[in-house]
Protein backbone atom coordinates (compact mmCIF):
# COMPACT_ATOMS: atom_id res chain seq x y z
CA UNK A 1 0.00 0.00 0.00
CA UNK A 2 0.97 3.55 -0.96
CA UNK A 3 0.99 6.68 1.41
CA UNK A 4 -0.05 9.54 0.20
CA UNK A 5 3.08 11.53 1.36
CA UNK A 6 4.71 10.23 -1.87
CA UNK A 7 2.88 11.97 -4.16
CA UNK A 8 3.87 15.38 -4.18
CA UNK A 9 1.74 16.31 -7.03
CA UNK A 10 -1.54 15.24 -5.37
CA UNK A 11 -2.87 18.08 -3.61
CA UNK A 12 -6.58 17.95 -1.94
CA UNK A 13 -8.44 21.37 -2.41
CA UNK A 14 -9.94 22.87 0.56
CA UNK A 15 -12.60 24.63 -1.47
CA UNK A 16 -14.31 21.73 -0.94
CA UNK A 17 -14.66 19.07 1.90
CA UNK A 18 -12.40 15.75 0.60
CA UNK A 19 -14.86 13.33 0.46
CA UNK A 20 -12.73 11.03 -0.89
CA UNK A 21 -11.52 8.80 1.82
CA UNK A 22 -14.44 9.56 4.10
CA UNK A 23 -16.23 5.63 3.25
CA UNK A 24 -13.09 3.78 2.84
CA UNK A 25 -10.17 2.03 4.73
CA UNK A 26 -8.80 0.43 1.90
CA UNK A 27 -6.21 2.34 -0.90
CA UNK A 28 -4.08 1.70 -3.97
CA UNK A 29 -0.92 3.07 -5.80
CA UNK A 30 -0.70 4.32 -8.83
CA UNK A 31 2.66 3.51 -10.51
CA UNK A 32 4.84 5.09 -13.00
CA UNK A 33 4.83 2.34 -15.80
CA UNK A 34 8.43 3.19 -17.00
CA UNK A 35 10.16 3.38 -13.31
CA UNK A 36 7.60 1.26 -11.24
CA UNK A 37 7.88 3.95 -8.87
CA UNK A 38 4.95 5.51 -6.68
CA UNK A 39 3.03 8.41 -8.16
CA UNK A 40 0.15 8.38 -5.45
CA UNK A 41 -2.54 6.54 -3.09
CA UNK A 42 -5.80 6.74 -3.69
CA UNK A 43 -8.84 5.00 -2.03
CA UNK A 44 -10.59 2.15 -2.99
CA UNK A 45 -14.22 3.63 -3.30
CA UNK A 46 -16.76 1.37 -1.68
CA UNK A 47 -20.15 1.13 -3.28
CA UNK A 48 -21.23 2.97 -0.45
CA UNK A 49 -19.11 6.05 -1.27
CA UNK A 50 -19.91 5.81 -4.81
CA UNK A 51 -23.58 5.81 -3.86
CA UNK A 52 -22.85 9.20 -1.40
CA UNK A 53 -21.06 10.80 -4.50
CA UNK A 54 -24.12 10.59 -6.76
CA UNK A 55 -26.95 11.53 -4.25
CA UNK A 56 -24.56 14.71 -3.62
CA UNK A 57 -23.92 15.18 -7.37
CA UNK A 58 -28.12 15.25 -7.69
CA UNK A 59 -28.20 17.89 -5.78
CA UNK A 60 -25.23 19.49 -7.40
CA UNK A 61 -27.16 19.03 -10.76
CA UNK A 62 -30.07 20.74 -9.78
CA UNK A 63 -28.25 23.64 -8.95
CA UNK A 64 -25.88 23.59 -11.94
CA UNK A 65 -28.90 23.29 -14.34
CA UNK A 66 -30.30 26.66 -12.49
CA UNK A 67 -27.67 28.61 -12.68
CA UNK A 68 -28.98 29.12 -15.99
CA UNK A 69 -26.09 28.79 -19.67
CA UNK A 70 -24.50 31.94 -19.80
CA UNK A 71 -23.06 31.51 -15.78
CA UNK A 72 -22.60 27.82 -16.70
CA UNK A 73 -20.58 29.48 -19.97
CA UNK A 74 -18.71 31.61 -17.49
CA UNK A 75 -17.34 28.94 -14.74
CA UNK A 76 -15.96 26.83 -17.36
CA UNK A 77 -14.00 29.53 -19.30
CA UNK A 78 -12.86 30.11 -15.88
CA UNK A 79 -12.20 26.80 -15.47
CA UNK A 80 -10.22 26.43 -18.85
CA UNK A 81 -7.65 29.15 -17.45
CA UNK A 82 -7.65 27.28 -14.39
CA UNK A 83 -6.32 24.15 -16.27
CA UNK A 84 -4.43 26.24 -18.45
CA UNK A 85 -2.45 27.81 -15.23
CA UNK A 86 -1.83 24.23 -14.40
CA UNK A 87 -0.91 22.74 -17.73
CA UNK A 88 2.91 21.93 -16.46
CA UNK A 89 1.67 20.49 -13.36
CA UNK A 90 -1.15 18.25 -15.64
CA UNK A 91 1.25 17.20 -18.19
CA UNK A 92 4.12 16.12 -15.81
CA UNK A 93 1.55 13.80 -13.49
CA UNK A 94 -0.10 12.51 -16.55
CA UNK A 95 3.61 11.69 -17.62
CA UNK A 96 4.55 10.04 -14.25
CA UNK A 97 1.02 8.01 -14.64
CA UNK A 98 1.05 6.74 -17.96
CA UNK A 99 5.12 6.91 -18.75
CA UNK A 100 4.21 9.46 -22.43
CA UNK A 101 6.60 12.06 -22.84
CA UNK A 102 5.40 15.55 -21.20
CA UNK A 103 5.90 17.04 -24.69
CA UNK A 104 2.90 14.69 -25.50
CA UNK A 105 1.08 15.14 -22.13
CA UNK A 106 0.83 18.46 -23.32
CA UNK A 107 -0.39 18.36 -26.42
CA UNK A 108 -2.96 16.52 -25.30
CA UNK A 109 -4.18 19.13 -22.34
CA UNK A 110 -4.06 22.06 -25.38
CA UNK A 111 -6.58 19.88 -27.01
CA UNK A 112 -8.76 19.08 -23.83
CA UNK A 113 -8.36 22.77 -23.46
CA UNK A 114 -10.27 23.82 -27.07
CA UNK A 115 -12.84 21.13 -26.47
CA UNK A 116 -13.43 22.86 -23.20
CA UNK A 117 -13.73 25.94 -24.94
CA UNK A 118 -15.83 25.10 -27.90
CA UNK A 119 -18.54 22.96 -25.51
CA UNK A 120 -18.62 26.25 -23.13
CA UNK A 121 -19.27 28.56 -25.95
CA UNK A 122 -21.38 26.89 -27.93
CA UNK A 123 -23.71 24.91 -25.19
CA UNK A 124 -26.15 27.56 -25.88
CA UNK A 125 -26.86 27.99 -29.25
CA UNK A 126 -26.91 24.23 -29.54
CA UNK A 127 -29.22 23.38 -26.58
CA UNK A 128 -31.36 26.32 -26.17
CA UNK A 129 -34.68 26.78 -26.90
CA UNK A 130 -35.57 27.85 -30.35
CA UNK A 131 -39.05 28.11 -32.71
CA UNK A 132 -39.03 25.39 -35.00
CA UNK A 133 -41.53 25.00 -38.35
CA UNK A 134 -45.55 23.79 -37.58
CA UNK A 135 -46.24 22.96 -41.11
CA UNK A 136 -49.18 23.65 -42.98
CA UNK A 137 -51.75 21.31 -40.76
CA UNK A 138 -49.84 23.12 -37.44
CA UNK A 139 -50.74 26.53 -38.94
CA UNK A 140 -52.34 27.34 -35.59
CA UNK A 141 -49.42 26.16 -33.27
CA UNK A 142 -46.72 27.73 -32.26
CA UNK A 143 -43.77 24.99 -31.34
CA UNK A 144 -40.40 25.28 -29.44
CA UNK A 145 -37.48 22.57 -29.42
CA UNK A 146 -34.53 23.09 -26.46
CA UNK A 147 -32.41 20.31 -24.60
CA UNK A 148 -32.42 20.09 -20.93
CA UNK A 149 -30.07 19.03 -18.82
CA UNK A 150 -30.01 15.19 -17.53
CA UNK A 151 -29.19 15.02 -14.16
CA UNK A 152 -26.20 13.30 -12.71
CA UNK A 153 -23.70 11.88 -15.74
CA UNK A 154 -21.47 8.64 -14.67
CA UNK A 155 -18.16 9.11 -16.57
CA UNK A 156 -15.92 5.58 -16.96
CA UNK A 157 -12.35 6.68 -18.29
CA UNK A 158 -9.33 5.24 -19.96
CA UNK A 159 -5.21 5.44 -18.84
CA UNK A 160 -4.45 6.48 -22.82
CA UNK A 161 -5.27 9.67 -22.76
CA UNK A 162 -6.31 9.95 -19.19
CA UNK A 163 -7.44 13.85 -19.69
CA UNK A 164 -8.38 14.06 -23.28
CA UNK A 165 -10.63 11.02 -23.41
CA UNK A 166 -12.70 11.45 -20.37
CA UNK A 167 -13.02 15.39 -20.90
CA UNK A 168 -14.50 14.42 -24.23
CA UNK A 169 -17.64 13.85 -22.45
CA UNK A 170 -17.04 15.77 -18.98
CA UNK A 171 -16.37 19.16 -20.48
CA UNK A 172 -19.80 18.62 -23.08
CA UNK A 173 -21.95 17.11 -19.89
CA UNK A 174 -21.11 19.92 -17.76
CA UNK A 175 -21.26 22.84 -20.99
CA UNK A 176 -25.23 20.95 -21.16
CA UNK A 177 -25.84 21.53 -17.38
CA UNK A 178 -25.25 18.53 -16.06
CA UNK A 179 -23.39 17.16 -12.93
CA UNK A 180 -20.57 14.71 -13.16
CA UNK A 181 -18.99 11.78 -11.68
CA UNK A 182 -15.74 10.54 -12.89
CA UNK A 183 -14.16 6.78 -12.35
CA UNK A 184 -11.18 7.71 -13.77
CA UNK A 185 -8.96 4.28 -14.47
CA UNK A 186 -7.25 3.09 -11.65
CA UNK A 187 -3.89 3.19 -13.93
CA UNK A 188 -4.62 6.96 -14.08
CA UNK A 189 -6.42 7.93 -10.75
CA UNK A 190 -4.70 11.02 -10.21
CA UNK A 191 -4.78 12.92 -12.79
CA UNK A 192 -8.74 12.55 -12.42
CA UNK A 193 -8.60 13.71 -8.85
CA UNK A 194 -6.58 16.82 -9.81
CA UNK A 195 -9.54 17.60 -12.87
CA UNK A 196 -12.19 17.32 -10.29
CA UNK A 197 -10.27 19.56 -7.36
CA UNK A 198 -9.17 22.57 -9.99
CA UNK A 199 -12.96 22.43 -11.04
CA UNK A 200 -13.87 23.35 -7.56
CA UNK A 201 -11.61 26.71 -7.96
CA UNK A 202 -14.22 27.46 -10.60
CA UNK A 203 -17.42 26.20 -9.53
CA UNK A 204 -16.57 26.10 -5.25
CA UNK A 205 -20.24 26.58 -4.12
CA UNK A 206 -21.10 22.72 -5.10
CA UNK A 207 -19.33 19.17 -5.90
CA UNK A 208 -21.02 19.53 -9.37
CA UNK A 209 -18.23 17.81 -10.60
CA UNK A 210 -16.70 14.68 -8.27
CA UNK A 211 -13.84 12.10 -9.05
CA UNK A 212 -14.28 8.42 -7.31
CA UNK A 213 -11.13 6.47 -7.24
CA UNK A 214 -10.93 2.88 -7.25
CA UNK A 215 -10.56 -0.66 -9.12
CA UNK A 216 -13.50 -1.80 -11.64
CA UNK A 217 -15.88 -2.44 -8.69
CA UNK A 218 -16.24 0.69 -7.87
CA UNK A 219 -16.80 1.48 -11.50
CA UNK A 220 -19.46 -1.15 -11.81
CA UNK A 221 -21.40 0.79 -8.29
CA UNK A 222 -21.90 4.10 -10.21
CA UNK A 223 -22.96 2.55 -13.65
CA UNK A 224 -25.27 0.58 -11.47
CA UNK A 225 -26.64 3.61 -9.41
CA UNK A 226 -30.67 4.33 -11.02
CA UNK A 227 -29.89 7.96 -10.08
CA UNK A 228 -27.23 8.17 -12.96
CA UNK A 229 -29.15 9.62 -15.98
CA UNK A 230 -26.23 8.31 -18.66
CA UNK A 231 -23.03 6.35 -18.19
CA UNK A 232 -20.29 7.56 -21.18
CA UNK A 233 -17.95 4.74 -21.19
CA UNK A 234 -14.28 4.40 -22.63
CA UNK A 235 -12.68 1.09 -22.65
CA UNK A 236 -12.43 -1.98 -24.40
CA UNK A 237 -15.66 -3.46 -25.97
CA UNK A 238 -15.76 -6.23 -23.52
CA UNK A 239 -16.19 -3.89 -20.48
CA UNK A 240 -18.38 -1.71 -22.08
CA UNK A 241 -20.90 -4.85 -22.91
CA UNK A 242 -20.78 -5.42 -18.93
CA UNK A 243 -21.38 -1.99 -18.45
CA UNK A 244 -24.78 -1.78 -20.98
CA UNK A 245 -25.99 -5.12 -19.12
CA UNK A 246 -25.21 -3.43 -16.11
CA UNK A 247 -27.30 0.09 -17.48
CA UNK A 248 -29.76 -2.35 -18.41
CA UNK A 249 -31.71 -2.89 -15.24
CA UNK A 250 -32.43 0.62 -14.81
CA UNK A 251 -32.32 1.80 -18.84
CA UNK A 252 -29.55 4.36 -18.38
CA UNK A 253 -28.72 5.16 -21.64
CA UNK A 254 -24.78 4.75 -22.53
CA UNK A 255 -22.63 6.56 -25.18
CA UNK A 256 -19.77 3.78 -25.56
CA UNK A 257 -16.50 5.18 -26.83
CA UNK A 258 -14.20 1.41 -27.34
CA UNK A 259 -11.50 0.28 -29.59
CA UNK A 260 -10.92 0.45 -32.92
CA UNK A 261 -8.60 -1.22 -35.87
CA UNK A 262 -7.83 2.20 -37.53
CA UNK A 263 -6.97 1.20 -41.50
CA UNK A 264 -5.10 3.95 -43.41
CA UNK A 265 -4.45 3.60 -47.42
CA UNK A 266 -2.00 5.04 -49.19
CA UNK A 267 -3.42 5.71 -53.21
CA UNK A 268 -1.36 6.01 -56.13
CA UNK A 269 -1.44 9.93 -56.36
CA UNK A 270 -0.28 9.97 -52.63
CA UNK A 271 2.62 12.39 -51.15
CA UNK A 272 4.08 9.32 -50.23
CA UNK A 273 6.99 11.00 -48.15
CA UNK A 274 3.88 12.84 -46.12
CA UNK A 275 1.48 9.38 -45.96
CA UNK A 276 4.84 7.59 -44.38
CA UNK A 277 5.33 10.31 -41.75
CA UNK A 278 1.73 10.37 -40.71
CA UNK A 279 1.77 6.69 -40.82
CA UNK A 280 4.40 6.13 -38.71
CA UNK A 281 3.22 8.88 -36.31
CA UNK A 282 -0.43 7.51 -36.68
CA UNK A 283 0.72 4.02 -35.52
CA UNK A 284 3.38 4.61 -33.09
CA UNK A 285 2.52 7.41 -31.33
CA UNK A 286 2.09 7.21 -27.35
CA UNK A 287 3.14 3.55 -27.97
CA UNK A 288 0.22 2.63 -30.27
CA UNK A 289 -1.96 2.94 -27.22
CA UNK A 290 -4.58 5.44 -29.18
CA UNK A 291 -8.36 4.04 -29.82
CA UNK A 292 -7.71 5.88 -33.31
CA UNK A 293 -4.34 4.97 -33.43
CA UNK A 294 -2.99 3.19 -37.07
CA UNK A 295 -3.41 -0.64 -36.72
CA UNK A 296 -3.66 -1.66 -40.50
CA UNK A 297 -2.17 -0.14 -43.75
CA UNK A 298 -2.94 -0.95 -47.41
CA UNK A 299 -0.98 0.75 -49.82
CA UNK A 300 -2.13 0.55 -53.73
CA UNK A 301 0.35 -1.45 -55.86
CA UNK A 302 1.69 1.15 -58.11
CA UNK A 303 2.83 2.85 -55.20
CA UNK A 304 3.89 -0.29 -52.89
CA UNK A 305 7.81 0.21 -53.24
CA UNK A 306 8.04 3.74 -52.94
CA UNK A 307 5.87 3.55 -49.88
CA UNK A 308 7.75 0.95 -48.18
CA UNK A 309 10.94 2.87 -48.51
CA UNK A 310 9.75 5.82 -46.94
CA UNK A 311 8.03 3.88 -44.57
CA UNK A 312 11.21 1.61 -43.34
CA UNK A 313 13.92 5.05 -43.90
CA UNK A 314 11.95 6.93 -40.94
CA UNK A 315 11.30 4.38 -38.64
CA UNK A 316 15.10 3.44 -38.09
CA UNK A 317 14.77 6.90 -35.85
CA UNK A 318 12.03 6.08 -33.60
CA UNK A 319 12.32 3.83 -30.97
CA UNK A 320 10.59 3.44 -27.48
CA UNK A 321 11.71 5.27 -24.34
CA UNK A 322 12.68 8.37 -26.96
CA UNK A 323 10.16 9.47 -29.08
CA UNK A 324 7.55 7.53 -27.20
CA UNK A 325 7.26 6.26 -24.00
CA UNK A 326 6.50 2.48 -22.22
CA UNK A 327 3.04 0.16 -22.63
CA UNK A 328 1.18 2.06 -19.45
CA UNK A 329 -1.20 -1.01 -19.04
CA UNK A 330 1.26 -4.28 -18.05
CA UNK A 331 -1.35 -6.69 -19.28
CA UNK A 332 -1.67 -5.11 -22.75
CA UNK A 333 2.06 -6.61 -23.18
CA UNK A 334 1.18 -10.08 -23.39
CA UNK A 335 -1.40 -8.58 -26.30
CA UNK A 336 1.29 -7.02 -28.29
CA UNK A 337 3.31 -9.91 -27.90
CA UNK A 338 0.98 -11.97 -28.79
CA UNK A 339 -0.26 -10.39 -31.85
CA UNK A 340 3.87 -9.96 -32.45
CA UNK A 341 4.59 -13.36 -32.83
CA UNK A 342 1.65 -14.15 -34.88
CA UNK A 343 1.84 -11.08 -37.42
CA UNK A 344 6.17 -12.57 -38.26
CA UNK A 345 5.51 -16.09 -38.09
CA UNK A 346 3.04 -15.82 -40.60
CA UNK A 347 3.78 -12.61 -42.91
CA UNK A 348 7.45 -10.57 -43.59
CA UNK A 349 9.01 -8.47 -41.17
CA UNK A 350 10.34 -5.02 -42.70
CA UNK A 351 11.02 -3.67 -38.61
CA UNK A 352 11.41 -5.09 -35.11
CA UNK A 353 9.80 -9.00 -34.29
CA UNK A 354 9.18 -10.62 -31.13
CA UNK A 355 12.18 -8.99 -29.77
CA UNK A 356 11.04 -5.71 -30.00
CA UNK A 357 9.39 -5.89 -26.58
CA UNK A 358 11.44 -5.47 -23.69
CA UNK A 359 8.40 -4.74 -21.05
CA UNK A 360 7.41 -2.25 -20.25
CA UNK A 361 8.77 -0.68 -23.51
CA UNK A 362 7.97 -1.76 -27.18
CA UNK A 363 10.29 -0.63 -30.01
CA UNK A 364 8.39 -0.39 -33.27
CA UNK A 365 7.26 -3.38 -35.14
CA UNK A 366 6.15 -3.68 -39.04
CA UNK A 367 5.13 -6.30 -40.79
CA UNK A 368 3.59 -6.81 -44.50
CA UNK A 369 1.20 -9.34 -46.01
CA UNK A 370 -0.37 -10.63 -42.81
CA UNK A 371 -3.20 -12.99 -43.41
CA UNK A 372 -6.44 -10.85 -43.05
CA UNK A 373 -7.95 -13.36 -41.33
CA UNK A 374 -5.26 -13.26 -38.08
CA UNK A 375 -5.17 -11.98 -35.18
CA UNK A 376 -2.41 -9.24 -35.56
CA UNK A 377 -5.29 -7.83 -38.45
CA UNK A 378 -8.55 -8.22 -36.62
CA UNK A 379 -7.83 -7.42 -33.06
CA UNK A 380 -7.01 -4.29 -31.41
CA UNK A 381 -3.33 -4.52 -30.87
CA UNK A 382 -2.65 -1.14 -28.97
CA UNK A 383 0.71 -1.18 -29.02
CA UNK A 384 3.54 0.17 -31.57
CA UNK A 385 2.78 -2.54 -34.38
CA UNK A 386 1.59 -2.04 -37.99
CA UNK A 387 0.38 -4.77 -40.71
CA UNK A 388 0.86 -3.69 -44.31
CA UNK A 389 -0.36 -5.05 -47.29
CA UNK A 390 -0.30 -4.45 -51.26
CA UNK A 391 -3.91 -3.77 -53.08
CA UNK A 392 -5.01 -3.84 -56.41
CA UNK A 393 -6.24 -0.49 -56.17
CA UNK A 394 -7.63 2.25 -53.50
CA UNK A 395 -11.28 0.12 -53.98
CA UNK A 396 -9.72 -3.04 -52.96
CA UNK A 397 -8.01 -1.45 -50.39
CA UNK A 398 -11.55 0.00 -48.77
CA UNK A 399 -13.06 -3.06 -49.09
CA UNK A 400 -10.33 -4.75 -46.79
CA UNK A 401 -10.12 -1.61 -44.32
CA UNK A 402 -14.15 -2.07 -44.29
CA UNK A 403 -13.97 -6.11 -43.06
CA UNK A 404 -13.53 -5.26 -39.55
CA UNK A 405 -15.91 -5.50 -36.83
CA UNK A 406 -14.46 -2.26 -35.51
CA UNK A 407 -15.25 1.18 -37.10
CA UNK A 408 -14.02 4.13 -35.27
CA UNK A 409 -11.89 6.05 -37.52
CA UNK A 410 -9.74 5.84 -40.23
CA UNK A 411 -7.24 7.85 -42.86
CA UNK A 412 -6.62 8.32 -47.02
CA UNK A 413 -3.67 9.87 -48.76
CA UNK A 414 -4.55 11.22 -52.24
CA UNK A 415 -3.81 14.71 -54.55
CA UNK A 416 -7.05 14.60 -55.87
CA UNK A 417 -9.38 15.50 -52.87
CA UNK A 418 -13.06 14.70 -54.57
CA UNK A 419 -11.52 11.11 -54.71
CA UNK A 420 -10.54 10.50 -51.55
CA UNK A 421 -13.53 12.82 -49.85
CA UNK A 422 -15.42 10.11 -51.97
CA UNK A 423 -13.39 6.99 -50.38
CA UNK A 424 -13.72 8.59 -47.09
CA UNK A 425 -17.00 8.69 -47.76
CA UNK A 426 -17.23 5.02 -47.73
CA UNK A 427 -14.92 3.97 -45.74
CA UNK A 428 -16.76 2.35 -42.76
CA UNK A 429 -15.90 4.52 -39.55
CA UNK A 430 -17.23 7.40 -37.14
CA UNK A 431 -14.50 9.39 -38.59
CA UNK A 432 -12.05 9.89 -41.42
CA UNK A 433 -8.73 12.11 -42.13
CA UNK A 434 -7.41 13.08 -45.57
CA UNK A 435 -3.72 13.40 -45.98
CA UNK A 436 -2.70 13.27 -41.95
CA UNK A 437 -3.74 11.50 -39.32
CA UNK A 438 -6.19 11.44 -36.38
CA UNK A 439 -7.15 15.56 -37.41
CA UNK A 440 -10.65 15.05 -36.68
CA UNK A 441 -10.02 14.41 -32.74
CA UNK A 442 -8.55 18.17 -32.77
CA UNK A 443 -11.81 19.82 -34.48
CA UNK A 444 -14.24 20.50 -31.73
CA UNK A 445 -16.98 20.77 -33.72
CA UNK A 446 -17.12 17.68 -35.11
CA UNK A 447 -18.68 14.25 -33.27
CA UNK A 448 -16.17 11.90 -32.61
CA UNK A 449 -17.43 8.10 -32.04
CA UNK A 450 -17.81 4.78 -33.52
CA UNK A 451 -19.69 1.90 -35.27
CA UNK A 452 -20.07 -1.73 -34.66
CA UNK A 453 -17.42 -3.33 -32.11
CA UNK A 454 -15.93 0.65 -31.69
CA UNK A 455 -19.22 1.50 -29.92
CA UNK A 456 -21.82 4.11 -30.36
CA UNK A 457 -22.99 7.55 -29.47
CA UNK A 458 -20.89 10.70 -29.98
CA UNK A 459 -18.83 12.98 -27.84
CA UNK A 460 -17.29 16.53 -28.80
CA UNK A 461 -19.49 18.73 -31.36
CA UNK A 462 -23.19 19.71 -31.27
CA UNK A 463 -24.15 16.00 -31.19
CA UNK A 464 -21.70 15.51 -28.14
CA UNK A 465 -23.46 17.98 -26.79
CA UNK A 466 -27.34 16.70 -27.47
CA UNK A 467 -25.54 13.31 -26.09
CA UNK A 468 -25.52 14.72 -23.03
CA UNK A 469 -29.42 16.58 -23.15
CA UNK A 470 -32.66 15.37 -23.04
CA UNK A 471 -34.89 16.95 -26.41
CA UNK A 472 -37.93 19.07 -24.79
CA UNK A 473 -40.54 19.89 -27.47
CA UNK A 474 -43.15 21.95 -26.84
CA UNK A 475 -46.38 23.28 -29.18
CA UNK A 476 -48.82 25.88 -27.92
CA UNK A 477 -52.07 26.58 -29.82
CA UNK A 478 -51.80 30.28 -30.65
CA UNK A 479 -55.64 30.22 -32.00
CA UNK A 480 -58.63 27.34 -32.63
CA UNK A 481 -58.52 26.75 -36.55
CA UNK A 482 -61.89 27.76 -37.58
CA UNK A 483 -63.87 24.85 -38.40
CA UNK A 484 -60.59 22.34 -37.87
CA UNK A 485 -61.01 21.06 -34.30
CA UNK A 486 -59.78 17.41 -35.17
CA UNK A 487 -58.86 16.35 -31.47
CA UNK A 488 -61.71 16.49 -30.46
CA UNK A 489 -65.21 14.28 -30.25
CA UNK A 490 -67.33 17.13 -31.73
CA UNK A 491 -65.50 16.53 -34.93
CA UNK A 492 -67.66 16.28 -37.54
CA UNK A 493 -67.65 14.93 -41.10
CA UNK A 494 -67.35 18.12 -42.75
CA UNK A 495 -63.80 18.47 -41.09
CA UNK A 496 -62.23 15.45 -41.73
CA UNK A 497 -63.45 16.09 -45.58
CA UNK A 498 -61.76 19.41 -45.07
CA UNK A 499 -58.68 17.52 -43.43
CA UNK A 500 -58.57 14.94 -46.25
CA UNK A 501 -58.81 17.70 -49.19
CA UNK A 502 -55.62 19.62 -47.62
CA UNK A 503 -53.67 16.55 -47.37
CA UNK A 504 -54.53 15.26 -51.15
CA UNK A 505 -53.46 18.63 -51.90
CA UNK A 506 -50.13 18.91 -49.71
CA UNK A 507 -48.94 15.00 -50.34
CA UNK A 508 -51.38 13.31 -53.03
CA UNK A 509 -49.44 14.22 -55.99
CA UNK A 510 -46.88 11.86 -57.46
CA UNK A 511 -43.46 12.30 -58.27
CA UNK A 512 -42.52 10.78 -61.90
P1 LIG B 1 -11.34 -1.58 -19.60
O1 LIG B 1 -12.36 -1.48 -20.68
O2 LIG B 1 -11.36 -2.80 -18.77
O3 LIG B 1 -11.48 -0.33 -18.60
C1 LIG B 1 -11.95 0.95 -18.98
C2 LIG B 1 -12.57 1.62 -17.76
O4 LIG B 1 -13.66 0.85 -17.26
C3 LIG B 1 -11.59 1.76 -16.58
O5 LIG B 1 -11.86 2.95 -15.87
C4 LIG B 1 -11.97 0.55 -15.72
O6 LIG B 1 -11.60 0.71 -14.38
C5 LIG B 1 -13.47 0.55 -15.87
N1 LIG B 1 -14.10 -0.72 -15.57
C6 LIG B 1 -13.58 -1.97 -15.59
N2 LIG B 1 -14.50 -2.90 -15.29
C7 LIG B 1 -15.66 -2.23 -15.09
C8 LIG B 1 -17.00 -2.60 -14.77
N3 LIG B 1 -17.35 -3.88 -14.61
N4 LIG B 1 -17.94 -1.65 -14.65
C9 LIG B 1 -17.63 -0.34 -14.83
N5 LIG B 1 -16.38 0.08 -15.12
C10 LIG B 1 -15.40 -0.85 -15.25
O7 LIG B 1 -9.97 -1.32 -20.28
P2 LIG B 1 -8.52 -1.69 -19.81
O8 LIG B 1 -7.95 -0.48 -19.18
O9 LIG B 1 -8.46 -2.97 -19.00
O10 LIG B 1 -7.86 -1.96 -21.23
C11 LIG B 1 -8.21 -3.13 -21.95
C12 LIG B 1 -8.24 -2.88 -23.43
O11 LIG B 1 -9.22 -1.90 -23.74
C13 LIG B 1 -6.97 -2.32 -24.00
O12 LIG B 1 -6.12 -3.34 -24.27
C14 LIG B 1 -7.44 -1.60 -25.23
O13 LIG B 1 -7.50 -2.52 -26.28
C15 LIG B 1 -8.82 -1.16 -24.85
N6 LIG B 1 -8.87 0.26 -24.49
C16 LIG B 1 -9.39 1.15 -25.36
C17 LIG B 1 -9.41 2.47 -25.06
C18 LIG B 1 -9.95 3.47 -26.01
O14 LIG B 1 -9.49 4.59 -26.02
N7 LIG B 1 -10.96 3.13 -26.76
C19 LIG B 1 -8.86 3.00 -23.82
C20 LIG B 1 -8.38 1.97 -22.93
C21 LIG B 1 -8.39 0.66 -23.27
P3 LIG B 1 -10.21 0.08 -13.89
O15 LIG B 1 -9.14 0.70 -14.71
O16 LIG B 1 -10.16 0.50 -12.48
O17 LIG B 1 -10.33 -1.41 -14.09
Amino acid sequence: MGNVATCPLILVSDALPDYRDAMTTLTFDSLNPATGEIVGSHPKQTPDAVHQAVGRAEEAAAWWAALGPAERRRRLLDYKAVLTQHLRELAELIHQETGKPVGDATLELVLTLTHLDWAARNAQKVLGRRRVATGMIGLNLAATLEYLPLGVVAVIGPWNYPVFTPMGSIAYALAAGNAIVFKPSELTPGVGVRLAELFAESVPEHPVFQTVTGLGETGAALAADPRVKKVAFTGSTATAKRVMAACAENLTPIVAECGGKDAFIVDADADLGAAADACLWGAMANAGQTCVGVERVYVVDAVYESFMRELSERVTKVKAGEQYGPITMPGQVEIIKRHIDDATKAGKVITGGPDSVRAPFVDPVIVEDVPEDSPAVREETFGPTITVRRTRDAQEALSLANASTYGLGGTIFSRNARRATELARLMRSGMTAINSVISFAGVPSLPFGGIGDSGFGRIHGADGLREFARPKAIARQRFAMPGMNLTSFNRGPAELERLVRLVTFLHGRRKR
